[in-house]
């Protein structure tokens, strides 16, 4: 989970809309918030992603699913509440399901720091204080298939990149060859955007990237090799505010 920014409000969410919809959700139960613009809005806040377990909408569970954070059946008034509505995977929707916010109280990533509350060890998720453990629960963040086998697979992956970053690495500085130093520059690059915000598990990427010995040899390497530019170090400064150490 990283944090996520409301950049703006759908221009169709007018407030009349709001109202009237509401009113046909309090009246017939009818799922007004299913639209398509008002989706599209919210992927594009959530950057293509589950707003909770940072999962590819698209690719994992085939669709998205409009979660109310302060959920319908408690809050019936929210329901077309922009603040209210998050971009969400159909697991962790289901998992949330009914779970009362302002009671139990969770991270909504579009208004928390989630690294205040959470932290990251051995593929799971845990908690930094009631927060952290209400979110994990409600969410079933560390559920072992659909949620710790799949930041294992996305961590080993960034593993072997760190792996032949380092033997590049290694083989430009026996020879400073261009293309050495090309192949080195494309991993290093490749690493550092799988752990930007609009990546897939980008907390888990960079919490690997960042705890990882190899990476700040490479990174130490390259800056007195002079291999190490602006561009490098901005990705490297954004990934290290995701990372959930
Ligand atoms: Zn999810």
């Amino acid at each position: 989970m990283i944090k996520l920014e409301r950049n703006y409000t759908p221009i169709l969410l007018t407030p009349s809309f709001v109202i009237t919809q509401s009113a046909v959700f309090a009246s017939t139960g009818e799922a007004v918030w299913n639209i398509e613009w008002l989706k599209e809005s919210l992927l594009n806040i959530g950057l293509n992603k589950c707003c909770y377990c940072e999962c590819d909408i698209k690719e994992e569970s085939k669709y998205m699913e409009v979660e109310h954070f302060e959920d319908k059946n408690h809050y019936p008034s929210k329901v077309l509440d922009w603040e209210n509505l998050l971009p969400s995977c159909k697991r962790c929707n289901g998992s949330k399901s009914n779970h009362d916010v302002i009671k139990y109280p969770i991270v909504n990533p579009f208004n928390i720091e989630p690294t205040k509350h959470l932290q990251f060890k051995l593929y799971r998720i845990r908690k930094k204080d009631v927060i952290g453990q209400n979110t994990i629960d409600a969410v079933n963040l560390n559920h072992i298939e659909r949620a710790v086998n799949k930041r294992f697979e996305v961590g080993q992956g960034l593993e072997e990149l760190i792996d032949t970053a380092l033997e590049r690495l290694k083989l430009y500085k026996e020879n400073n060859l261009t293309v050495r130093r090309n192949k080195l520059l494309n991993i290093v690059e490749k690493t550092l955007k799988e752990c930007q915000s609009n990546s897939i598990y980008s907390a888990t990427c960079s919490t690997i990237l960042h705890s990882n010995d190899d990476y700040q040899e490479i990174r130490d390497e390259m800056i007195t090799l002079k291999l190490w530019d602006s561009t490098f170090e901005n990705l490297h400064l954004l990934s290290k505010r995701l990372s959930l150490e």
